[in-house]
């Protein structure tokens, strides 16, 4: 291992000097092997963010080794002032917020009022888990025996594995990190090889805040070399992974074979329901934004719209008239509404299911990827919906994470409510309606781990627990109190103060 890869900020800002490092134990440094990897512009592909370590299983060993290393420390640091490093991590956040969305529009493509969002979600988790860093609440319960106390605690797990997609490449590796470290545990961290840019200048300001060398490592390169070697190793005692629901299912095999802890946040089926009383306008807002913000590739991001029959036509002609107005475009430009889709790879998977949707549904708008003009070098997708679908149709199960809407018409609630839940996914749903017993109904009904009452299925706060049902997890959640659950053991203590021997169960009847 050397030293010599510059630091990010460095960098970023060189036009000579584009390949960035590892981070392990406190430094930036090259890859075992040397190679390295692209990450480039999805609006415009000539445009190169940068190169980065194609790492290998020897660097996952060094950074867990790094990581090993700075663990008693670590979790000896009172919770307290461990969070003091996060409310400095949240603050240098803030204030680089605005070069951090722009990195990611550039990395990424996200419209840049999105990007802010999502920086700001890193922040907002890193405050709230800051905070824990005073609360971490345990249960201090009377004992059934006299002179006795009973109370539990949390304690870290000791190392955690924290492998990223690309869509929030800010937030959700907060979303991860910050609980891990709060709780006292060390990471190791694998970004997307999408996204490998904004990692480096997450790592980057959570070294300038604070974090101790080896609590935080990053190492970049591919899923299956670099992620599978934190899933395999004996050594990391809990993997937090986003990603798609095939990927998630092998490392979930993989890990129970270890009996390893594991949180798994993977796919979505998202549906809005629009009952016919609901206020169109609204629910045309709600769609669209949840439909087409981050063109598409959120996993609450809305890909059926389940509406009953009444309202069907006049619903269908205010989406089609301000879809087809959408503006795509460079994320950086106020102007644009939707960015480039990730890669090519993903403009041909959503064509795939755009040729599957011409034979099961009607084609309402869009269909086609978009290259005229400005858009030439990019990964562009019209917003594409599909009327009259049938939901199990596959456009309306499988997951397409991009710009594409499919229209389900319902005759009732009922109807609606088997359809909503329809799915092997079950992360968000919603309800557009005036009435508020079917509101309330929804609230029951729907088999999501989000629900919305009159707005669309994206837009969770940090506080409340993250998470879907079904085939979208493993029952784990993020953000909220509940995130400190993945990452910590219980440890039940009794302190028997009698001096005498007193048997629970029996000394007590
Ligand atoms: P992937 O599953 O392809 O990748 C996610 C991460 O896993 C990447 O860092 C990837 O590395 C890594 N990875 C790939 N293969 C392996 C492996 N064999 N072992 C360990 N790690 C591996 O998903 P995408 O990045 O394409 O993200 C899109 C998916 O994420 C969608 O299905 C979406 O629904 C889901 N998602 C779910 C969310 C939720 O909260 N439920 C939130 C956001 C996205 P590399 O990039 O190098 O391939």
């Amino acid at each position: 291992m050397t030293d010599t890869a510059a630091r990010p900020s460095e960098t970023a800002t060189r036009a000579d000097v584009t390949t960035f490092g590892h981070f392990i134990a406190g430094e930036w440094c090259d890859g075992v092997s040397g190679a390295t990897f692209e990450s480039r512009n999805p609006a415009d592909t000539r445009e190169l963010v940068g190169r980065f370590q194609q790492g290998s299983a020897a660097d996952v060993g060094m950074a867990i080794r790094a990581a090993e290393a700075a663990l008693p420390m670590w979790r000896r640091t009172p919770a307290p002032k461990r969070g003091e490093v996060l409310y400095r991590f949240g603050a240098l956040m803030a204030e680089h917020k605005e070069r951090l969305a722009q990195a990611m529009t550039r990395e990424m493509g996200k419209v840049i009022a999105e990007a802010r969002g999502d920086v700001q979600e890193g922040i907002d988790i890193a405050f709230l888990m800051a905070g824990e860093g005073r609360r971490m609440f345990g249960d201090t319960v009377p004992s059934e025996l006299p002179d006795k106390w009973a109370m539990s605690i949390r304690q870290p797990i000791g190392i955690a594995g924290i492998i990223t997609p690309w869509n929030f490449p800010i937030a959700i590796p907060c979303w991860k990190m910050m609980p891990a470290l709060v709780a006292g545990n060390t990471v190791v961290f694998k970004p997307a090889s999408d996204t490998p840019h904004c990692a480096a200048l997450l790592v980057e300001l959570m070294a300038e805040a604070g974090f101790p060398a080896g609590t935080v490592n990053l190492v970049t390169g591919a899923g299956a070399e670099v992620g599978n070697a934190i899933v395999e190793s004996p050594d990391v005692g809990v993997v937090s992974f986003t990603g798609a629901s095939a990927t998630g299912k092998g490392i979930a095999e993989r890990a129970g074979r270890r009996l390893k802890r594991l949180s798994l946040e993977l796919g979505g089926k998202n549906a809005i329901v629009v009952l016919a009383d609901a206020d169109l306008d609204l629910a045309t807002d709600g769609i669209l934004w949840s439909a087409f913000g981050t063109t598409g590739q959120r996993c609450t991001a809305a890909s059926r719209v389940v509406v009953e029959r009444p309202v069907l036509d006049e619903l269908l002609a205010r989406l089609e008239s301000r879809a087809s107005r959408l503006r795509l475009g460079r994320g950086e430009d106020p102007a644009t509404d939707v960015g480039p889709l990730i890669s090519a790879a993903a403009v041909e998977k959503v064509a795939g299911y755009v040729a599957i949707g011409r034979d099961e549904g009607e084609l309402i708008t869009g269909g086609a990827a978009a290259n005229g003009g400005d858009l030439a070098h990019g990964h562009f997708f019209e917003p594409t919906i599909f009327s009259n679908v049938k939901p199990m149709d596959r456009i309306a199960q499988e997951e397409i994470f991009g710009p594409v809407l499919s229209i389900v018409p319902v005759g009732s609630y009922d109807e609606a409510v088997t359809v909503v839940n329809q799915t092997r996914y079950g992360l968000s749903s919603s309800v557009f309606t005036r009435d508020a017993n079917a509101a309330f109904r929804a609230m029951r009904d729907f088999e999501t781990g989000l629900v919305y009452v009159n707005a669309g299925t994206i837009g969770a706060e940090t506080h409340l627990p993250f998470g879907g049902w079904k085939e979208t997890g493993n029952g784990h959640r993020e953000a909220g109190h509940a995130a400190l659950d993945t990452y910590t053991e219980w440890k039940s203590i009794y302190v028997d103060f009698s001096g005498r021997l007193q048997r629970a169960q029996i000394d007590n009847q």
